[in-house]
């Protein structure tokens, strides 16, 4: 049976989904806020995800957001109020489906059913994950990385550093969690060793390395990723 990962803050209604998703003979993990969400949706590669709208730290929009650009997990969100229909239907972030509070539980089941179902009748996509963000695009596959059509040559941990960066665009990362996620918890440096690795970086991506536009330093926190709206290729600005 599938895992299912269920992202909901409200206690007594995230136990209740559980208890019954259980029942159903599913393997159900539970986060109760965005942060988590993300977290337990990247380590544990979930068939499902039943995510909330209104949760703490991250909201549901933007962990569908994230997570979109890394993989095709089904999704289906809970929204609490009618309005938030409308703006899921506007952003079209790629959830597979919602479900308006207050549901019946019957309602909820079939939809899961529904989804894993269509799923399952797919064939997986393979792991193959590019990531695009202006003119970078990120293979992590095949682990190669180009600047419109330029290939770059980045060694392992800018290459990481680079993928970790863009698999969170938007969001500010200290750079003490850039070193955990790069470097791992038993590396000893210290987070100096952020800041030349993001300098050897920009050297490679960034249009002009003393204005940057993908990295962003975030002044005593870390630094953020940004895909600039509109960064011409080189061929166009001449
Ligand atoms: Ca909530």
């Amino acid at each position: 049976m599938p895992t299912i990962l269920l992202v909901e803050d409200e206690n007594t209604l995230a136990e209740t989904l559980r208890y019954n998703l259980e029942r159903e003979g599913y393997v159900v993990l539970l986060a109760h806020d965005g942060v988590q969400g993300l977290e337990l949706a990247r380590r544990e590669q979930p068939g499902l995800l039943i995510l909330d709208i209104m949760l703490p730290r991250l909201d549901g929009f933007s962990v569908c957001r994230i997570l979109r650009q890394e993989s095709d997990i089904p999704m289906i969100m809970l929204t609490a109020r009618q309005d938030e229909v409308d703006r899921i239907a506007g952003l079209e972030l790629g959830a597979d489906d919602y479900v308006t509070k207050p549901f019946s539980l019957g309602e909820l089941l079939a939809r899961v059913r529904a989804i894993l179902r269509r799923a399952e009748r797919q064939p997986h996509s393979s792991n193959r994950e590019v990531l695009e963000a202006g003119l970078l695009r990120v293979d992590t596959s095949s682990r190669r990385a180009w600047r419109d059509s330029d290939e770059l040559s980045l060694p392992q941990k800018e290459f990481d550093l680079l993928t970790c960066l863009i698999r969170n665009r938007g969001i500010a990362l200290s750079r003490d969690l850039l070193l955990e996620r790069v470097w791992g918890l038993d590396f000893l440096g210290d987070s100096r060793t952020v800041d030349v690795h993001i300098r050897w970086l920009r050297e490679k991506i960034e249009p002009d390395p003393a204005r940057p536009r993908y990295i962003q330093t975030v002044r005593g926190v870390g630094y953020r990723f940004e895909a600039p709206m509109t960064e011409l290729s080189p061929q166009e600005q001449n």
